[in-house]
């Protein structure tokens, strides 16, 4: 229930977390989300034409989310509200009364304890989608340190990874032989030959990779 009680506060009231040791303040992740609606979508997504940049995948996520809210608010027989913030905070604190009065069977309270977790990760990863950057290293696989993409040459090995509280493997793949490594270890044996400049730059704290390779 911990973690379903801080997932709740950071859906819906300003707080603190923290990255890379140091602490941030953050906006209601429904109002980061609602925000990263209309922001200039950096990933491509189209815009209508009206010149309002869109961001289609915010959208589909805002509905998914406000879909999830009006069917747990109609498990518990609230009425549906337009208001997701506070009709999340009234779900939950109506919920935890409920479930204290033995009116919510293990079930059920199992999916409500996992219901606002769930939305906490799909925001984030859509508000904080994974870097990217290409690596100056052989593909482990095939060799190859150099691909061709429409005509251009390029790095073969491209690593994608994630925002830490989604807690996901960062994922290496080559654009020339297609192999995908996963995970840490395969990250570690990598990044010995990866060219540190390029990810210090680009923001990655490479003492991570460090303090991983001592327990892989
Ligand atoms: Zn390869």
């Amino acid at each position: 229930m911990q973690g379903t009680e801080r997932a709740v506060v950071r859906l819906t009231e300003s707080h603190t977390e923290w990255v890379d040791g140091k602490p941030v303040e953050r906006s209601p992740l429904l109002v980061e989300l609602a925000d990263s609606a209309t922001a200039q979508d950096k990933r491509g997504s189209g815009s209508g034409g009206a010149g309002i940049p869109i961001n289609l995948g915010v959208l589909a996520l805002q509905d998914l989310i406000r879909g999830r809210l009006t069917r747990l608010r109609n498990y518990l027989n609230l009425a549906p509200t337009k208001d997701v913030l506070a009709g999340t905070r009234e779900a939950w604190t109506y919920a935890k009364d409920e479930r204290a009065g033995a009116r919510i069977n293990d079930q059920a309270w199992q999916r409500i304890e996992d219901e606002f977790p769930d939305w906490v990760r799909r925001i984030t990863e859509e508000v904080s989608p994974p870097a990217t950057t290409e690596i100056l290293t052989a593909c482990t696989n095939c060799g190859e340190s150099k691909a061709w993409v429409r005509g251009d040459r390029v790095s073969a090995v491209v690593v994608k990874w994630y925002p830490e509280d989604l807690d996901r493997a960062p994922v290496a793949k080559c654009r020339f032989c297609e192999f995908e490594g996963v995970g840490w270890g395969y990250m570690h044996y990598d990044l010995d030959v990866v060219n540190r400049d390029v990810l210090a730059r680009l923001g990655v704290d490479v003492s991570v990779f460090a303090r991983v390779n001592l327990i892989s």
